[in-house]
C-alpha cells in the first residue's frame, strides 16, 4: 500500500496497517529494524532512522556509545508527521553515526537487502530503505549527509529525495556533518516523495540554518517539458548494466519530449578529497559532546579523563573513530590551510560548476552509484567504500536538492537508480521531472 492510499483510510484501518506491519516486521529476517516503538500517536505509520530523535524512544545512532539514552523531546520532523496525520512507528537501523555506505557499521548488526539477502542495502539509511523496498514500511524518514538516503535507495529499489539545505529543518537530528546533514523521504514512488517531503518541509525558528523563504507545496506536473543536462564524464565512470540503464533513461527522457543536453563536470575525485575533509572535520566537533557525562553509555575510569577515554574506546566503532582522528587531523593547526580551507575553496568551486549547468538547464541527470548492490564482504578497504557516494557527495557540498528513483536491473536483478538534481529550493522540478521518467520507465523495484 503506498502512502498516499494509507492517507486515505480510516483510523481503525491505520491502526490495523499497524498491526500488520508489526507482524511483518517480527517476522522478517532483513533486520532492517531495531524495534517496531509506536510514538502512540494516530495516522499512518513512518519508519524512522535511529538517529532522528522521538520523544521518550531511545535514540541510539546505531552506537554503543549511545545505548540507554532516550529522546527527551521530539525532532521538527516527528512534530510535523503529525500534523500531517502520520505518526512514527518502528526505528530503523543505519550505519554508526550515518557514516558508511552498507548498513554493516551499526552496533545491531547488519541490514540485508531485500532483493537479494548476500547484498548489502546500501547506507547509511540502509534499515529505512530495506523496510520500504521489503515491504516492511509504508514509507520512512532517512538522512542525507553524502548520499545517505538516495544511495539506500538505489540499492533497494525504491525512491529517495534529500531536500535542498536548510529546506527540512535539522532540529532533533543528531548531527553528523552539519553543513550537509538533511533529514528526508524514502518511499515506494516519486509521489509519495512529494508527500512526505511536503509533510516535514518549512521553515523552523528552533534550527538557525532552517530557510526562511517561501515554501509552496508540491503540485506534480509530469507532463512538463524540461532541460536535463547529462554529465558525459560520470557515464564513463559507472559498470556496463547501470550505463545502460542511463542510456535507457535518456531516451526515455527524450521520448517524453524533454531536451538533453551533454555536460562535463570537473570529477568525481574532488568530490570524495572535498567530502572526506568537510565530513570528518565537523563530525570531530559534532561527536566530542558524546563523552559519558550528558548521554547515554558510561564507562567509568578513576578520573574523568580515563573515564572519557574508556566510554569513547568502548562506545565508538572503528569507521567512526577513523572519521574522529582524520576530522582533527585536518583541523589541527598546520594543517588547517593545507586541507580544511582549501576544501571549503573546492567546495565553492563545486557548487558554482552546478550554477553554470544551471543557467542552461533545468535538471541534471546523473547515475546514483557506480553498479547496483555489491555483496558483503566484496568491499572492505575504507577507500574503495568512500567511491561508492562518488555521485551523490557533491549535491550535499553544494546544498543541492537530487531525488532517485528505481530505472533498471542488473543481470543479478538487483536495482538501479538515476538521480535528478535540481536548483536550490526548486523540489518542484524535481518531483516533475522524476515523475515523468517514472511513468515512462515504469519500473517497478
Ligand atoms: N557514505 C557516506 C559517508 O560514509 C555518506 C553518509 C551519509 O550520507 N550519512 O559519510
Amino acid at each position: 500500500m503506498t502512502l498516499k492510499e494509507a492517507l486515505n483510510l480510516s483510523p481503525e484501518e491505520q491502526q490495523s496497517l499497524k498491526s500488520e506491519l508489526k507482524a511483518k516486521i517480527e517476522a522478517s529476517d532483513l533486520n532492517a529494524y531495531i524495534d517496531s516503538s509506536d510514538d502512540g500517536c494516530g495516522g499512518v505509520p513512518i519508519a524512522i532512522k535511529d538517529n532522528i530523535s522521538v520523544k521518550d524512544w531511545d535514540v541510539n545512532c546505531a552506537s554503543n556509545i549511545l545505548k540507554g539514552y532516550k529522546s527527551p523531546y521530539s525532532a521538527t520532523v516527528i512534530e510535523n508527521l503529525h500534523r500531517g496525520g502520520m505518526s512514527a512507528f518502528g526505528r530503523t537501523n543505519m550505519d554508526e553515526f550515518a557514516m558508511g555506505s552498507t548498513t554493516e557499521t551499526s552496533v545491531f548488526g547488519k541490514t540485508l537487502n531485500p532483493h537479494d539477502k548476500n547484498c548489502v542495502p546500501g547506507g547509511s539509511s540502509g534499515g529505512s530503505a530495506a523496510a520500504v523496498g521489503g515491504g516492511l514500511a509504508v514509507a520512512a524518514l532517512g538522512s542525507d549527509t553524502g548520499g545517505s538516503i538516495r544511495q539506500p535507495a538505489a540499492f533497494c529499489g525504491c525512491v529517495g529525495m534529500k531536500p535542498t539545505y536548510g529546506r527540512v529543518s535539522r532540529y532533533g537530528l543528531v548531527a553528523f556533518s552539519s553543513s550537509l546533514d538533511q533529514i528526508g523521504p524514502i518511499t515506494q514512488n516519486v509521489e509519495d516523495a512529494a508527500i512526505l517531503y511536503d509533510a516535514i518541509a518549512g521553515h523552523d525558528s528552533h534550527d538557525s540554518t532552517s530557510a526562511n523563504i517561501e515554501y509552496k507545496p508540491t503540485v506534480i506536473d509530469s507532463d512538463r517539458k524540461m532541460t536535463v543536462a547529462v554529465i558525459e564524464n560520470y557515464l564513463e565512470e559507472v559498470d556496463a548494466p547501470t550505463r545502460k540503464a542511463m542510456e535507457e533513461s535518456i531516451e526515455a527522457l527524450k521520448s517524453a519530449g524533454h531536451t538533453v543536453v551533454y555536460k562535463k563536470m570537473m570529477g568525481t575525485k574532488y568530490d570524495i578529497s572535498t567530502y572526506y575533509i568537510v565530513a570528518p572535520a565537523e563530525a570531530s566537533a559534532n561527536l566530542s559532546r558524546f563523552d559519558g557525562i550528558r548521554y547515554g553509555n558510561r564507562i567509568e575510569g578513576d578520573n574523568l579523563e580515563e573515564l572519557y577515554l574508556k566510554t569513547r574506546t568502548e562506545g565508538f566503532g572503528d569507521e567512526v573513530k577513523r572519521r574522529i582522528m582524520l576530522g582533527n587531523f585536518v583541523l589541527s593547526s598546520g594543517y588547517y590551510d593545507a586541507y580544511y580551507i582549501k576544501a571549503q575553496k573546492v567546495r565553492h568551486l563545486i557548487k558554482n560548476e552546478y550554477e553554470q549547468i544551471f543557467n542552461e538547464a533545468d535538471l541534471i541527470l546523473s547515475p546514483v552509484t557506480p553498479s547496483a548492490a555489491f555483496e558483503f564482504g566484496t568491499i572492505n578497504d575504507p577507500l574503495e567504500m568512500y567511491k561508492s557516494d562518488m555521485f551523490t557527495l557533491s549535491i550535499n557540498l553544494a546544498g543541492l536538492p537530487a531525488i532517485s528513483l528505481p530505472v533498471g536491473k542488473d543481470d543479478r536483478g538487483m536495482p538501479i537508480g538515476a538521480q535528478f538534481i535540481a536548483k536550490h529550493f526548486d523540489e518542484q522540478s524535481l518531483f516533475d521531472g522524476a515523475s515523468s521518467l517514472e511513468k515512462i520507465i515504469n519500473y517497478k523495484g
